[in-house]
């Protein structure tokens, strides 16, 4: 890691990579890409590579963690060795693991588990390289590839995070801000609701600053809702296409 830069923000109010406080990475979403996959989807968010496959509604194995009433979401987070500076063991690591549970709880609610008693959902996800916010973006991502996977859903999953960063609130906080930055906090909404599914603070914040940084964190989540319901819909536009020039 870098030494710490003696300012994170310059006179300008500009961050290191000359983002205004308020302004996301370049976002760049793609939905259906995985042949193999039922639903899959993709994401670039600044320098994070994200990608999220689906698999189900299909019969839970092991059979004993099924449930008579509704359907399981099972989620796995996994970092690629090759995802950050210094390689990663392809092990488990605790944090993997606490973002796989994290993120799987902020995607349920979305999902109709009632419709598919007895049954499973998995949800793979494989960090490619890693730039800070790669569980915001793991969600935006998994909540497209479960839609793609026409699992009846109330609304999509949108995530994203702001925290503090000097002495400014700042929205999407990248690897450098994550680390040397003041606070971050990752939310996750369903915006048709408003219902917040992930609410998560790692550092210090005075309450109004709490405020600032979840209010700034839904502006952000807003703003990727659009990005995402266009990426479905250009994977719906291309399909019905292709029908079109089979017909
Ligand atoms: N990171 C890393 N090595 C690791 C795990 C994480 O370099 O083994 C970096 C990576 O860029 C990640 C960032 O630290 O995005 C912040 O991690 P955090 O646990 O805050 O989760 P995230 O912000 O990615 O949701």
């Amino acid at each position: 890691m870098s030494k710490k830069p003696k300012k994170l923000i310059d006179k300008k109010g500009r961050r290191l990579d000359s983002r205004k406080p308020n302004e996301l990475r370049n976002i760049r979403i793609e939905v259906g890409i995985l042949s193999n996959a039922d639903g899959s989807a993709y994401i670039e968010q600044g320098k994070n590579k994200i990608l999220a496959g689906v698999f189900g509604p299909k019969e839970m194995h092991p059979k004993h963690l099924s449930r008579p009433d509704r359907m399981v979401l099972r989620c796995r987070y996994h970092m690629a060795p090759f995802s950050v500076e210094e390689r990663k063991s392809p092990a488990p690591s605790r944090r993997e693991i606490e973002l796989s549970k994290v993120i799987g709880e902020a995607l349920e609610p979305s999902v109709f588990v009632e419709y598919y008693p007895r049954t499973g959902v998995d949800v793979f996800i494989e960090v490619l390289q890693a730039d800070g916010g790669t569980r915001c973006a793991s969600i935006t991502a998994a909540s497209l590839a479960l839609a793609d996977a026409g699992i009846p859903m109330r609304d999509l999953v949108v995530s994203c995070a702001a925290g503090k960063v000097d002495d400014t609130v700042v929205l999407d906080l990248m690897d450098t801000e994550d680390k040397l930055g003041a606070a971050d906090v990752p939310v996750a909404v369903m915006p048709n609701s408003n219902a917040v599914t992930l609410l998560q603070m790692d550092g210090n914040l005075a309450p109004e600053e709490f405020e600032k940084a979840v209010n700034l964190a839904m502006e952000g989540c807003k703003r990727i809702y659009d990005l995402q319901k266009e990426a479905l819909r250009t994977k719906y536009m291309a399909a019905k296409q292709e029908e079109e020039v089979k017909e």
